[in-house]
């Protein structure tokens, strides 16, 4: 199967399709308001393999490129569902295909394509750090036959519904290193075997499942380091692209929404007699979200397509992100501005999507991150930080 095969494609949107028709609107309402894990959802999408898409075929995936998995998320938004309760396993897959060891892949890589395993939950921001995770506390601290982690995380999503997670955590002092980058490490942590971890979940404004995690003497085996000691920065940095592309994607998914569903409903309702789509003050902005939802998936497809050719894409992957997230956003204040004040409703669940697609402006990355990086890697403008 050639990475870039459109019927291919295809194919991963008629399954995704199919999938999301057993989850309609209904369902995701439910789950918002009784802020519950979609865990039907999940095992549904589960049983078709496309969570293991990036998988190689020799562990049991399906050995897809980057785009024809950007598919995958685009198609859950695009049916009005939210990818969030699984894409953290197309994000992070990366750091494990590239850097795992064979080991680490023979014991992980077939249960996580079968389904058996979940890998789903990524702790990187600290509380204190923020966005400048050279700066997180959390220490993993090599003891004999062990690790020993402390510290703090939060906003770690789906860590109650994950048996595997990503952790970062510093194994070098800061004093001790000659650059901030450095000293930093990753681990793959068998969520079932561990104590010494506690979670708190975080009741935030999207259905998101995500919490604040203490470690408190946590053990963890030196088998479950990720590459060499100290590069662990290099390689979540190394997953930016891929998880930029893949939150693009979903963003295109939640435009297409909102603009056929509002499109939809302007075209049904009537005011002074005639449909409100029928005033141009009302169609102008939803053309005009169309045409910038569409403007930002060419450049999702180029950063895409770059990164299944092996070929330097961190411009193109970070401007994708952050056209498209535009997109999204705005598409969602011209639906919720269309539908008055049954937009406010949650029964037209443009509320829903519209605080799900917010979200996007904030995590996995914030807009000014975007733009620093463009100032300064792309156009060569001074550092600011
Ligand atoms: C629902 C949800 C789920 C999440 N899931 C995860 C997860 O699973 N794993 C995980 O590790 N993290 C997760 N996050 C965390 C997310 O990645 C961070 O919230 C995000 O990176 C911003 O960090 P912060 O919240 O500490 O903001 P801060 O770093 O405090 O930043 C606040 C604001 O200031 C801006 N800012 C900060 N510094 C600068 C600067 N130098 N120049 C310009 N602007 C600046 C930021 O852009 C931001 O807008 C999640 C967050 C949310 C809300």
């Amino acid at each position: 199967m050639s990475a870039a095969d459109p019927q291919l494609r295809q194919e991963m949107r008629d399954l995704v399709d199919r999938i999301c028709a057993d989850f309609p609107d209904e369902y995701w309402r439910k789950v918002d308001a009784a802020r519950e894990y979609p865990d039907a959802f999940v095992k549904a999408l589960t049983t078709t393999g496309s969570l293991g898409a990036l998988i190689p075929e020799e562990y049991g995936g399906l050995g897809l490129g980057l785009g024809d998995a950007s598919v995958i998320l685009e198609q859950i938004h695009r049916n009005g569902g939210n990818a969030a309760p699984v894409h953290a396993q197309l994000y992070t897959m990366g750091a494990l295909l590239r850097h795992g060891s064979a080991e680490q892949k023979q014991r992980y890589l077939p249960s996580i394509a079968s389904g058996q395993l979940r890998l789903q939950a990524f702790a990187v921001t600290e509380p204190v750090a923020g966005t400048d995770t050279t700066s997180i506390r959390t220490t993993a601290t090599r003891r004999d036959d062990r690790y020993v982690v402390n510290g703090q995380k939060v906003f770690t999503s789906r860590v109650q519904h994950s048996d595997l997670m990503m952790l970062l955590a510093r194994t070098t002092s800061r004093d001790q290193v000659s650059k901030r980058s450095e000293g930093l490490s990753v681990f793959l942590v068998d969520l079932r075997q561990v104590s010494g971890m506690t979670v708190r979940p975080l009741d935030t404004m999207v259905n998101h499942e995500t919490n604040e995690v203490f470690f408190d003497d946590m053990e963890i085996p030196p088998d479950t380091l990720i590459g060499e000691e100290g590069n662990g920065l290099r390689y979540i940095l190394d997953g930016m692209n891929a998880e930029r592309i893949l939150i693009a994607a979903e963003c295109i998914g939640d435009g297409r929404w909102f603009v056929d569903r509002t499109s939809r409903y302007v075209t049904q309702r009537e005011v002074f007699g005639r449909p409100i789509g029928q005033n141009q003050g009302v169609q102008f902005p939803i053309a005009r979200a169309h045409i910038n939802v569409e403007a930002a998936d060419l450049m999702r497809w180029k950063a895409a397509d770059l990164f299944d050719a092996d070929q330097a894409c961190g411009a193109e992957a970070n401007m994708a992100k952050l056209l498209a997230a535009d997109a999204s956003w705005e598409a969602a204040n011209v639906a919720l501005q269309s539908h008055g004040g049954y937009g406010f409703t949650s029964e037209y669940d443009i509320e829903r999507k519209f605080r799900e697609t917010r979200l996007f402006q904030v995590a996995p990355v914030s807009t000014n991150l975007i733009l620093s990086y463009i100032a300064e890697h792309v156009l060569g403008l001074p550092r600011s930080f």
